[in-house]
């Protein structure tokens, strides 16, 4: 499969909290060719870490979280165009942005569009996204 197979399959947003960038990377590398099929949006500090891994990924990096990126985001999924979210959060850390981050899981709700809070679901996720990606 060449790196980055025809148009989009759709955007799909990742996120993740400083204690889970890893798995995030992680995860990302597992499944880097599903992933190529889909335009990515991640916040900054995320995204730059992935595209160190995955440089051949069609990802947008936008602000860090703290500083907006989380509503950046949140807005692209009120405008209809966000497929899916991966928003790996750190359970055990107070996060400066709180209202952001329930801002996000919130609009994602609202939206009803899959969201995957935990890498055993964003496993899930992705194996879902590969089978409708074909
Ligand atoms: P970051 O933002 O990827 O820029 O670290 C993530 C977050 O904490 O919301």
């Amino acid at each position: 499969m060449p790196p980055n197979p025809g148009p989009a399959a759709g955007l799909l947003g990742l996120v993740a909290h400083d204690s889970k960038k890893h798995d995030m990377v992680a995860w990302a590398t597992e499944h880097r060719r599903v992933l190529a099929h889909f335009d990515i949006v991640a916040t900054g500090t995320t995204g730059g870490r992935i595209l160190e891994a995955c440089p051949e990924l069609r990802l947008t990096r936008l602000k860090s979280g703290p500083l907006g990126g989380d509503q950046q985001i949140g807005a692209l999924i009120a405008e209809g165009r966000v497929r899916a979210l991966v928003f790996l959060v750190d359970p055990l850390s107070a996060q400066p942005h709180d209202v952001d981050v329930k801002a996000l899981m919130r609009v994602a709700l609202v939206y009803d569009i899959p969201l995957a809070l935990n890498i055993s679901t964003a496993e899930m996720l992705i194996a879902a996204l590969e089978s409708e990606a074909g």
